[in-house]
């Protein structure tokens, strides 16, 4: 059995620390939200009194946080994590935040002797729910042997990206293909439509050729042909439009920093930015579409 300290109980945090319980280990948590810790409670989560309590003499913390700010805030801020976990306590960073406040945190936990690894998801509240999350990690090999067996309770797929940061960067560069790519279905779907050519042709078509991607084949941003997409119940998320730009919004300031071309990513972002200040930042990502249709226009 592993004592782990968990910090962040949200929407996230809460299913995946519940799935490490449910596999018998001994979960302290802590959230600043009190309605958060009583949840936390219910799911089998003992509950602290602060952060400082739940990481102290803990085999693993895991963090799993809205921003970059905020992991720092809770690793590096007085009485924060680094302060008070023991030593040889691994440290696991799950939040999706830039590459460099990984960084930052990779570095600060290895000055104050901490191993520690960058482990951002992909999968949303559902994949934690069924403990079917993927975990894209980095880190040094030791910190990611030890921490991949936990990881692997709450996830199906674990895969080591590379050396500290990796992880993150592997996160916003998918979900930069994520956003260009629903974008790039939703235009297709909408000229079929000025083109007379029905929905269920083109997605039998483009899904089995040279068009094809997840946007389609899983994510279909019309209703119909995917009957699991968040087209056929309103666009209700899944995955929300408001995390979109925030990933969106990573890989531009990543991009800026190391001096990548990206036109496309830039795009997607003004575009989600749009979206979502026009008041869809609750819905599915995938609604788009209708925006793009322009006003009173119907699919
Ligand atoms: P959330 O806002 O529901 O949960 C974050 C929690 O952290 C909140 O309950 C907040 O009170 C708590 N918190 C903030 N600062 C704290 C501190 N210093 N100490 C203790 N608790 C603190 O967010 P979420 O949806 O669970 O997302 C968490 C992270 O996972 C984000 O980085 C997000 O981008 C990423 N993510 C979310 C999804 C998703 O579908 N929700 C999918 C993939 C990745």
């Amino acid at each position: 059995m592993t004592s782990i300290g968990f910090i962040g109980l949200g929407n996230m945090g809460l299913p995946m620390s519940a799935n490490l319980v449910k596999a018998g280990h001994t979960v302290t948590g802590f959230d600043l939200v009190a309605a958060a810790r009583e949840a936390a409670g219910k799911a089998g989560v003992t509950v602290a009194a602060s952060a400082a309590e739940a990481v102290a003499d803990k085999d693993i913390v895991i963090t799993m946080l809205p921003a970059g700010r905020h992991v720092l805030e809770a690793y590096c801020g007085d009485g924060g994590i680094l302060e008070s976990a023991r030593p040889g306590t691994l440290l696991i960073d799950c939040s999706t935040i830039e590459v460099d406040a990984a960084r930052q945190f990779h570095a600060a936990a290895a000055e104050a002797g901490f191993a520690s690894l960058d482990a951002p998801v992909s999968g949303g509240v559902a994949g934690a729910e069924a403990a079917t999350l993927t975990f894209m990690a980095g880190g040094e090999e030791g910190a990611f042997a030890r921490g991949e067996p936990i990881l692997a309770l709450m996830g199906k797929k674990i895969v080591h990206c590379g050396p500290a940061g990796a992880g993150q960067a592997a996160k916003i560069c998918n979900n930069m293909i994520l956003g260009i790519s629903m974008i790039g279905v939703s235009e297709a779907f909408i000229l079929a439509e000025h083109l007379g050519l029905s929905h269920q042709a083109l997605f039998d078509v483009a899904s089995t050729s040279s068009g094809q991607c997840w946007s389609i084949t899983s994510y279909c941003p019309v209703p119909g042909p995917v009957p699991a997409s968040p087209a056929n119940r309103d666009y209700q998320p899944g995955f929300a439009a408001a995390l979109m730009l925030k990933d969106l919004r990573l890989s531009q300031a990543a991009a800026q920093a190391s001096g990548s071309p990206t036109p496309l990513g830039a795009a997607a972002t003004q575009l989600y930015a749009l979206f979502d200040a026009a008041g869809y930042a609750g819905r599915d990502f995938s609604g788009i579409i209708e925006w793009l249709r322009g006003p009173g226009a119907k699919g």
